[in-house]
């Protein structure tokens, strides 16, 4: 359903589209398809809020936002088993970004009550300088289906602790989970106008929001193709942008590393969504001496990994997406392979009955992988990990930034110096030293290069959402 102006509703049109589950190609269920006028009623209705939203206390802000992390925290069993049903990622996976997700709207909803302003020491004692911060207006979000829930409140809640009012666009992959956040901030008493929810085609919805002079910003994440697209569309109306795009995800491994610890690492970076996350690793760089030892270990923990549907316990991991996904996949392998990659795990879709309905690919691992290869430079999205060899600290750094791509990176070393030196000279925006999962509600989430603009979570989050305006006052 839609919801705007704080109604649920079906689509004026009657269309609809089906939501598919990935680990069976069973319809999951059938969700309204909003148009562009619906799109239009959204932004209207999310206009109309503003004032009546802006108006309300940081204080009055948090309750509602605290009142949906609390009714989130109540439907987690729930929740968890929708998101599998609905992109496919294994239910103790759900349940983590489910936290997540609650995590933002509660360091959110303390946030908007430190929108703190400054005075500035004027040039004549007659003047008094003051800055403060005003959120931007009506934010067009449009979300991804690889976090479906956790994408959203990244965005939501500093927008709306900010004061900001919200048209969402979520991922037509993943309808369902979006419709979940927004009843709970609905339940939590949300007045109308301020949340509205439009699912529908990506640009035509895309469109009404990028054209809107109502629309201040656009928050996006997805893919950098649709990010270089929505940013060449805001500037006809001058909008903030917000990108969290692609990645290319170097995984670095000193021969000083704690190896179990790097493994473990490495598990966790690449396989975690079968591999479906902006950073997640795409390279694995192990130093030569310690090269043969590190894929063998890899390759045993591997063995422990068991693909399925996601809602099965001991599953870890689950289906790709759709058809697009393993065929990205498989043509990354078949590639890798003939310019003379190993296959050392996997290497392929998964066959068997359980699987034949499913976007299943088993996890692999590739040794010998070289810069000419596709998945040395473009991001696979899916459950490989190719490991590439290096001699020196200098070369790895280099190869390691040699990419469009810069969102995370992680180094695995017990040489202090080398983590400071490291960290530093690698263009990216997040770096995990010996910490494969450095994502948390209260620090800076995003990239540099093509991997995009801005930044979310922490004290950071919250400023993509505000005007600085300068008060200049003379009393002469
Ligand atoms: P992914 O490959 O992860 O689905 P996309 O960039 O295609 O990445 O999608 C991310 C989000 O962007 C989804 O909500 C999708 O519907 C939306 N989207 C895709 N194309 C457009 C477009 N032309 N205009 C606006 N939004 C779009």
């Amino acid at each position: 359903m839609l919801y705007i102006d704080g109604i649920w509703k079906e689509s004026e049109s009657k269309e609809s589209f089906d939501v598919i589950n990935p680990a069976t190609g069973k319809v999951v269920d059938t969700v309204a398809k909003g148009s562009r006028k619906e799109a239009q009623s959204a932004i209207d209705a999310a206009q109309n809020a503003f004032p009546l939203w802006v108006k309300l206390t940081a204080k009055e802000r948090y309750i509602y936002l605290k009142k949906a992390a609390d009714i989130l925290r109540g439907r987690v069993d729930s929740l968890a088993e929708l998101i599998t049903k609905e992109m496919g990622k294994p239910v103790a996976e759900a349940k983590g970004e489910i936290g997540l997700a609650i995590d933002y709207l509660d360091w959110y909803a303390e946030e908007g009550k430190r929108i703190y302003g400054d005075t500035i020491p004027a040039s004549s004692p007659t003047k008094r300088l003051m800055v403060i911060h005003q959120p931007v207006g009506v934010i067009g979000a449009i979300t991804p289906w690889n976090f479906p829930i956790a994408m959203i409140t990244r965005k939501l809640a500093p927008a709306l602790a900010a004061g900001c009012t919200v048209v969402l666009k979520p991922s037509e992959e993943s309808p369902l989970s979006a419709m979940e956040v927004v009843k709970a901030l609905h339940e939590a008493g949300i007045p109308n106008g301020v949340v509205n929810l439009v699912h529908g085609d990506a640009k035509e919805i895309g469109d009404a929001l990028m054209e809107s002079p109502v629309i201040k910003k656009i928050t996006f994440t997805g893919s950098t193709a649709v990010g270089k697209e929505l940013v060449r569309k805001s500037a006809n109306t001058m909008k903030k942008v917000s990108m969290e795009l692609g990645g290319h995800a170097p995984f670095i491994v000193f021969e000083d590393a704690d190896l179990d610890k790097a493994v473990e690492g490495a598990i966790a970076s690449k396989f975690r969504n079968a591999g479906q996350t902006c950073v997640c690793t795409n390279r694995i760089f192990v130093q030569k001496s310690i090269s043969e030892e590190f894929a063998h270990r890899l390759k045993t923990q591997m063995e422990q990994l068991v693909v399925g549907n996601g809602l099965e316990e001991g599953v870890n991991i689950g289906p790709l997406i759709n058809e697009c996904a393993i065929e990205k996949t498989e043509s990354h392998v078949i590639d890798a392979v003939s310019k003379g990659a190993k296959v050392i795990y996997g290497g392929s879709k998964t066959e068997g009955e359980a699987f034949s309905k499913g976007h299943f690919f088993n996890p692999t691992v590739l040794l010998h992988a070289t810069n000419d290869m596709k998945i040395a430079y473009e991001e696979t999205f899916g459950p490989v990990a190719p490991i590439f060899e290096f001699e020196t600290e200098e070369e790895v750094i280099e190869k390691a930034n040699d990419t469009i791509y810069g969102l995370a990176s992680y180094i695995f070393t017990q040489n202090g110096a080398r983590m400071f030196r490291v960290s530093e000279a690698l263009d990216y925006g997040i770096v995990g030293v010996n910490d494969a999962m450095p994502t948390v509600a209260q620090a800076p989430f995003g990239g540099v290069k093509e991997s995009g603009i801005g930044r979310e979570g922490g004290k950071y989050g919250i400023e993509d959402y505000l005007e600085t305006k300068f008060i200049s006052f003379d009393f002469k």
